[in-house]
């Protein structure tokens, strides 16, 4: 099968150098399309990054970005104009977005280019409340995809759409639940406590100063992502094919930054409706859990989406952030709680899937839907 070609936006940043670098060895897309801000335009991308390659993937190549990409020139993302000639020659089929600038700039510019015909993947915050776009988690929500035919009637759009996945930060705790209400046990209310890796700053991010030897209790709009989120993501779409918001799970949340370099852990603590299940049921729930990226063998599913640790003292970011391709999240500590019904510690990557790892796989699931 040829690759599908496929650009990046925002390519020279934390999350783009993760998407050039999880595409290098790719089946299905290849990076054949760069685009950044204005400084980094008309540089070569190895220019661009030079100085500030931050990926230490041994699964990636050498050179980290994949052959043919540290030649590519980097264009400036906000002129639509050179993705559309692009689009045009073969060179980009669709885009990821990794873009971090004003929200209603990216807003605007995602809208953009899907109305030029490109569809847009992205990783921002900037569209996760846009009704008609889906917030995808590719084994919780695959069906939101669905919404994109009312989007693009919505918008007069033919063959360009937006599709979103959600913060960082709620990966490590929204497919465990998940696979726990699927099989009947309602999450009534949580609290979850996330200690957050540095590499979720971005580039140059947080300052050392502020950082080493330190925490930081305060991560801007985090705790608001962190609570709301996943409400859309198990929202349902009604009969009229629109999306209605999830009443529960009730979430308070505290996020801080930590002096981990990539993985970001979240202590959570569950109350059930009605329907309370036990600590094994809750461990046999999670190890046999599978949905559609596994089923459907996704190039980029991990083969088991949650994995149980037994041992005291796991999960941990440095041992467990790259377990199943980086694409897992990793829980343990599961054990009652004296206030709710149970707690445990869930862990995934920040950057991978969290970011551009969690972009691809929902790029290979509306691929296997037909809409890519
Ligand atoms: P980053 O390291 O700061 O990279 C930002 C990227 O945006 C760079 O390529 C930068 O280009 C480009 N950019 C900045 N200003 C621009 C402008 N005015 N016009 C066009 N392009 C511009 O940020 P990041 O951590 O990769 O995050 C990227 C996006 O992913 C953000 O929306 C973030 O919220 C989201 N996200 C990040 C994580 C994570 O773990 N880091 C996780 C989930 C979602 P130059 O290099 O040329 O400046």
């Amino acid at each position: 099968m040829s690759k599908i070609p496929v650009g990046v936006l925002g390519a020279t940043g934390m999350v783009g150098q993760m998407y050039t670098s999880l595409l290098a060895d790719h089946p299905w897309f290849e990076a054949r399309y760069a685009a950044a801000s204005p400084r980094s335009a008309g540089k070569t991308y190895a220019q661009a990054v030079e100085g500030r390659w931050h990926i230490n993937r041994s699964a990636v190549s050498a050179a980290g970005w994949g052959e043919g990409v540290g030649g590519l020139i980097v264009e400036d993302a906000n002129d639509v104009s050179k993705a559309i000639a692009a689009h045009k020659a073969g060179r980009c089929a669709f885009v990821f977005s990794a873009l971090e600038m004003g929200k209603d700039e990216i807003r605007a510019l995602e809208e953009a280019y899907a109305a030029a015909g490109i569809p847009v993947v992205s990783n921002a915050s900037a569209h996760r409340w846009t009704a008609d776009v889906p917030m995808l988690i590719a084994e919780v929500n695959p069906h939101h995809a669905d919404l994109i035919p009312l989007q693009r009637k919505n918008r007069g759009w033919d063959k360009g759409f937006i599709a979103v996945k959600p913060n960082c930060s709620i990966q490590s705790y929204t497919t465990p639940l998940w696979a726990l209400m699927q099989k009947g046990y309602g999450v009534k209310r949580l609290l979850v406590t996330t200690l957050q890796a540095v590499s979720g700053a971005g580039y140059p991010g947080v300052s050392s100063w502020d950082i080493i030897d330190n925490i930081v209790p305060y991560i801007g709009g985090e705790e608001e992502k962190s609570e709301q989120e996943p409400l859309k993501i198990f929202g349902e779409i009604n009969g009229g094919g629109v999306l209605v918001n999830a009443a529960e799970p009730k979430i308070s949340a505290h996020c801080n930054r930590v002096p981990v370099r990539d993985g970001h852990i979240a202590c959570v603590s569950m109350e059930f409706g009605v329907k309370k299940p036990s600590i094994d049921e809750v461990k046999k729930i999670w190890s046999e859990f599978r949905a559609l990226p596994q089923e459907a063998q996704l190039p980029s599913a991990p083969e088991r989406p949650v994995i149980v640790r037994e041992e005291a003292d796991r999960p941990q970011p440095r041992k467990d952030r790259d377990a199943d391709k980086a694409m897992a999240v990793t829980v343990g500590r599961i054990r009652p709680c004296p206030v709710f019904d149970i707690r445990f510690v869930g862990l995934s990557h920040n950057t991978v899937r969290g970011a551009a790892g969690g972009g691809i796989l929902n790029a290979e699931l509306l691929k296997h839907k037909g809409y890519l």
